[in-house]
C-alpha cells in the first residue's frame, strides 16, 4: 500500500496477508511459536538470515498487521507493538538511554510517565529536568551536553496547553536529541507528530485506537533504523513486554474506524466546550478548539480539531465540581479515556492528588476543575447530564 492513499483507506487496506483459507477478515493468530520446515531452516531464521517468525514476544502475524497499520497512519517507517502505553514508554527509554544520560520533559506529563521517570529511571542515574510545555526556549535552557531525549505530550492533561512540536523539533535537531511525542490524546487522524520534525511517537492504544476500553496496548513509532536496527527492539525481544496476538487483533480492527470515530469525538466535543463556555457557573473551560484557547492559533495549525478533552472550572470550587461529578447520571466517574462512552474526572483529588495544592495551584490545576473525556453519545445527552449539576 502507498502513502498516496487517504488515511481512511490505509486504515482499511494496510497489513493484509491472507492465509491459505482467503478470509476477507484479518485473522488473528493464537499461537506462542511458529515450526520451521527443516533444522536449516530453524537455523536461518535464528541468525536472521532468513525473515520470518520464530516466537510471538518478538513477532507474530496479527501483531505486524497492526504495527503496519498504525505505521502507514502516523506516516511511519516502522513501528513496534508493546503491551501497554506505558510499555511503549519504557522500551523506549530503555533501548536509546544510558546511565548517566539526561532526559528534557515537559512539565505537564501523564502522571505515571513521571513516575517511571522520577522513580525508575533516577535509580539508573537517568535524570529528567521538567519545564513548561508552552515555552520552548525552557527547552533549549535545559539541555546539557548529556542531553539524550526530549519528552513530550500535548495537548496536556488536563489542562490541554499546546507544545509546539515543530519548534521544539528544531531545537532537538540543533542540539542533536531525539524528540519523542506521546501522541495517545490526538491519534494519528489529529495530529502526525513525525510530519512536524519528530522522531519518535508513542501511543497508548488502550485508549483511542482500541477505542471501546476493551484492552491494553501500546506502540513505538518512527524511522526504522531508529527503532529496529537498535535497542529498542532488542529490548523488545529480551525484555518481553509484547502485545498479544488478540489485543493487536483488536487494535487491527479498531484503526478501521479510528478517523470516523476520533473525528465524532471532537465534534462532540466541540459542541459540548461551547455550550460550557456560554454557561453561568463555568468560569472557564480550556479546549484548543475553542477561540478562547491561549492557543487556538497553534492548535489549528498542528491539529486537525480540537481533540475530544475538555477541562473547566465550575464555580463554587471543589464542592461545586463534587456536586457535577455526583449528579451525572450517563458520564462515568473514571480516569479512563478514548472510549465511546464519556468519562468525568476530577483532577484536584484524583489524578492529581497526591501533589501539593501549591503545586497543583502553580500548575494551573484549580479545586473546581474537571476533565471530560467526550465520548460517542449524542451531544444533546452528555449537556444534559452536566447540566443537572451545573445549576
Ligand atoms: C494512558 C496513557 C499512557 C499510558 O498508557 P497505558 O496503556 O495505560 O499503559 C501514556 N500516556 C498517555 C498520554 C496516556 O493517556
Amino acid at each position: 500500500m502507498t502513502n498516496k492513499l487517504d488515511p481512511q483507506t490505509l486504515a482499511i487496506h494496510t497489513g493484509i496477508h491472507r492465509s491459505q483459507f482467503n478470509e476477507h477478515s484479518e485473522a488473528l493468530f493464537l499461537t506462542s511459536s511458529f515450526v520451521f520446515d527443516s533444522a536449516a531452516q530453524a537455523a536461518a531464521r535464528f541468525s536472521g538470515q532468513e525473515p520470518g517468525n520464530i516466537y510471538s514476544r518478538f513477532t507474530n502475524p496479527t501483531v505486524t498487521a497492526m504495527q503496519e497499520r498504525l505505521a502507514a497512519l502516523e506516516g511511519a517507517e516502522a513501528c513496534i507493538a508493546t503491551a501497554t502505553g506505558m510499555a511503549a514508554i519504557t522500551a523506549c527509554v530503555m533501548g536509546l538511554l544510558s546511565s548517566g544520560d539526561h532526559i528534557v520533559a515537559s512539565r505537564s506529563l501523564f502522571g505515571t510517565t513521571v513516575g517511571l521517570f522520577n522513580n525508575i529511571l533516577n535509580r539508573f542515574n537517568i535524570e529528567t529536568t521538567y519545564v513548561s510545555a508552552t515555552d520552548p526556549s525552557e527547552w533549549q535552557a535545559a539541555a546539557k551536553a548529556n542531553t539524550k531525549l526530549f519528552f513530550m505530550e500535548t495537548p496536556s492533561n488536563p489542562l490541554t496547553e499546546i507544545s509546539d512540536i515543530a519548534a521544539l523539533a528544531k531545537i532537538a535537531k540543533q542540539i542533536g536529541v531525539l524528540l519523542v511525542v506521546d501522541n495517545s490524546f490526538c491519534t494519528p487522524i489529529v495530529q502526525q507528530p513525525l510530519k512536524l520534525g519528530a522522531d519518535i511517537v508513542i501511543h497508548s492504544a488502550t485508549k483511542y485506537l482500541d477505542g471501546q476500553g476493551r484492552i491494553l496496548g501500546g506502540a513505538i513509532l518512527g524511522k526504522r533504523d531508529l527503532l529496529m536496527d537498535s535497542e529498542i527492539f532488542r529490548f523488545l525481544r529480551t525484555g518481553g513486554p509484547a502485545l498479544s496476538a488478540f489485543n493487536a487483533w483488536i487494535i487491527l480492527k479498531g484503526l478501521e474506524t479510528l478517523s470516523i470515530r476520533v473525528k465524532a469525538h471532537s465534534e462532540h466535543a466541540l459542541e459540548v466546550a461551547r455550550w460550557l463556555e456560554a454557561h453561568p457557573n463555568v468560569v472557564r473551560v480550556f479546549y484548543p478548539g475553542l477561540p478562547s484557547h491561549p492557543q487556538h492559533a497553534l492548535a489549528m495549525r498542528q491539529q486537525s480539531t480540537g481533540g475530544s478533552i475538555v477541562s473547566f472550572e465550575a464555580k463554587g470550587g471543589k464542592e461545586a465540581a463534587w456536586r457535577i461529578v455526583d449528579s451525572v447520571r450517563l458520564l462515568s466517574i473514571t480516569a479512563n479515556l478514548g472510549d465511546t462512552k464519556s468519562t468525568i474526572t476530577h483532577p484536584a483529588t484524583t489524578t492529581h492528588g497526591r501533589i501539593s495544592q501549591e503545586a497543583r495551584a502553580a500548575a494551573g490545576i484549580s479545586d473546581g476543575l474537571l476533565r471530560i473525556a467526550v465520548g460517542l453519545e449524542a451531544p444533546e445527552d452528555i449537556k444534559h447530564d452536566l447540566a443537572r449539576g451545573l445549576q
